[in-house]
């Protein structure tokens, strides 16, 4: 497949259901997760794309492109409810083939109007009642046992909206890991959260069994960063690098890692600038596209678009170099959408 193809699909995305779709929440969604020349995909569903998926193939203007595309079945697990009665499929999600995903606190203290991050829905997906708002530890536990069971599952993602307190959400988020992990000790989990104020935090999760974390930053602008996302623009940018380095003191070079929007309006140069920053610290640059999608300020209040593919693709590209360089492969680390990697194409170009 050429890379060109593998960016359009990210950018234009494709008419169609696949089996396995999420809508709404946080991070990148409201979309269908394919696996395409046997990499994860996650493409935005779009009416308006000339991709089309049939349920086989993937075509432009009904010719078959040729790409070699596996849809994801839907997962044993969603039909499986709790002893309380809450289905599993509310309290985490398949994501690409093989990643459990759930967000254990679904609602954020910066998602006022004027001060939630303009391209997140965390609290549309509760809204709709496709989600809880906290998921509880023993149930999470429950969830990831079954879904290694019966669907394969070979990695979890623990994201959270961020909490009034100073850990910012980081403490459910240990003990919902020391749960899973109780439950599947094999099970190698990422957890994702804002930079803690107490950097102890950062250790706690990893003896809860955490093995990788995402400290997310999206922009290392601090003009993007207070126009895109004004309530978390709000922690410095130098509580994410004190952060980041002690994520890196414990949990190892190429285990911590960070989101990094292309789209925002940010000079390219300037992303792939942060990006070796990022690389040289031992923290891996998890380039992604900005995504439109509804229910999010950047599309029903701003009409916010996707990027020029060309420039999603060079700067992939350029990062990808780098951490080829540094020998830094998003496969190495051991849970996480660096893992993953449906989100980008860095792994396309072999980042
Ligand atoms: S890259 Fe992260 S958010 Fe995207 S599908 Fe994979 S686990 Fe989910």
């Amino acid at each position: 497949m050429s890379v060109s193809t593998r960016v359009d699909l990210a950018l234009l995305g494709v008419r169609g259901r696949p089996p396995v779709t999420r809508t709404a929440g946080a991070g990148p969604s409201d979309d269908g997760h394919l696996v395409i020349d046997g990499l994860n995909a996650a493409i935005p569903r779009n009416p308006l794309s000339p991709y089309v998926f049939d349920g086989d193939r993937v075509l432009l203007d009904g010719v078959d492109t040729g790409l070699d595309v596996e849809a994801v079945d839907r997962p044993r697990f969603y039909d499986l409810t709790t002893h309380d009665g809450v289905r599993y499929e509310k309290l985490a999600k398949l994501h690409g083939r093989d990643v459990l995903a759930t967000t254990v606190v679904q609602t954020c203290i910066r998602y006022d109007a004027d001060q939630r991050c303009r391209f997140c829905s965390i609290e549309e997906s509760l809204r709709s009642g496709a989600t809880v708002a906290v998921k509880k530890p023993a149930e999470l536990a429950e969830v990831a046992e079954a879904a290694v069971r019966l669907d394969g599952v070979r990695q979890m993602v623990m994201t959270t909206g961020t909490s009034a307190g100073r850990d910012r959400g980081a403490r459910h988020l240990a003990r919902c890991v020391a749960a899973v992990r109780a439950a599947v000790p094999d099970l190698p989990i990422q957890v994702q959260c804002e930079p803690p104020a107490d950097l102890a935090t950062i250790t706690e999760l990893y003896d809860a069994g955490a093995r990788s974390i995402g400290i997310h930053v999206e922009s290392l602008d601090d003009d993007v960063r207070r126009r895109w996302m004004p309530g978390k623009s709000t922690v410095p940018l130098d509580e994410y690098r004190t952060a980041w380095r002690e994520a890196v003191r414990v949990f190892g070079r190429n285990q911590v890692s960070t989101y990094l929007l292309i789209g925002l309006g940010e000079d390219p140069d300037d992303v792939v600038d942060g990006a070796r920053e990022l690389i040289d610290m031992g923290v891996y640059p998890f380039v992604v596209p900005f995504r439109p999608h509804p229910g999010t300020l950047a599309v029903d209040v701003d009409s916010a678009r996707a990027p020029d593919p060309a420039v999603v693709e060079k700067v992939s590209r350029r990062v990808a170099e780098h951490l080829q360089l540094a020998g830094m492969a998003g496969a190495d680390q051991n849970a996480g959408c660096a893992a993953c990697g449906a989100c980008s194409v860095l792994q396309n170009v072999g980042g």
